[in-house]
């Protein structure tokens, strides 16, 4: 995925929080004082170009290339030397530059109007979209190879954005249980739980202590066979938690195409 998470200890990822906080559902009077968090922020230069660095109290260092632009950014523990956290970068900078470049040939996608006519995507077929107003039901549907959309009278981009996604999530969520059961049953693996999340930087992610998968929304959009190589990728994750030699040995046994699909969904930006 586009984004990796780099540890100081071992080359095995930071584990994945889960984003829901529990004092996100306490009322505002109810929630503990947080004290403020240190934070140091520098820039550093490296090959030519800046990273914003920022430290803060965290055990790893974090490492990402953003999206349009390219800006890398890292996130370090308080104590690390600006020396130490300067060598890290450049023990990444093959990566860095891979990822600059990627982001730099790939045209900027026009934001979706979601009016009629415009190209939607489903399992990796595209569809043009035919807009009903109605003030009954909302649904989208699939009917005579094209998408339909019915929003209420005046729809504004927001509500069809709504009832579209409403739409994806539904058809993910009957397509990815199968998935999960055959290769639960190939890679003797158990998936304890999975759920679906608009996320911007990766297509997936587990969490292989409590067997926690999380899927990217979109991809509902992409072909089949890359749904199934993102359901075999955090599958493999129960067995191996990084994205070492032993990960692609199995990537390898049990999906050997995957790099293909790998290729496919990094051709585009999410
Ligand atoms: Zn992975």
């Amino acid at each position: 995925m586009p984004l990796k998470i780099f540890s100081l200890n071992s080359l095995v990822p930071a584990a994945i929080v889960d984003s829901i906080k529990l004092n996100s559902l306490l009322p505002e009077m109810l929630r503990p004082v947080r004290v403020k968090q240190k934070l140091k922020h520098t820039n550093l230069m490296l090959a030519g170009f800046e990273v914003e660095v920022t430290q803060k109290k965290i055990k790893h260092l974090h490492l990402k290339v953003c999206p349009p632009n390219g800006t890398v950014r890292i996130s370090a523990p308080l104590h690390l030397s600006q020396e130490k956290i300067h060598k890290f970068a450049l023990s990444k900078l093959a990566w860095i530059t891979k990822q600059k470049k990627r982001m730099q040939i790939q045209p900027q996608s026009k934001p979706v109007e979601y009016t009629n006519a415009e190209t939607h995507y489903f399992r990796g077929q595209s569809y043009c979209l035919r807009i009903i107003e109605n003030n009954k039901i909302q649904f989208a549907e699939l009917r005579n190879n094209q998408l339909y959309l019915q929003v209420p009278e005046g729809a504004d981009t927001e509500i069809k954005r709504a009832v579209l996604d409403a739409w994806y999530r539904l058809q993910l969520m009957e397509l990815i249980p199968p998935l999960i059961k055959k290769w639960e049953l190939k890679m003797n693996v158990t998936v304890k739980h999975f759920s679906i999340r608009s996320m911007k930087t990766r297509w997936g992610s587990c969490t292989p202590k409590t067997g926690r998968i999380r899927f990217n929304l979109e991809l509902v959009k992409k072909s089949p066979e890359c749904l199934e190589y993102i359901v075999v990728h955090e599958l493999a994750h129960l067995l191996e938690a990084s994205h070492n030699n032993r990960f692609k040995e199995l990537m390898d046994q049990y999906y050997p195409d995957w790099k293909l699909y790998r290729k496919e969904l990094r051709s585009v930006s999410l």
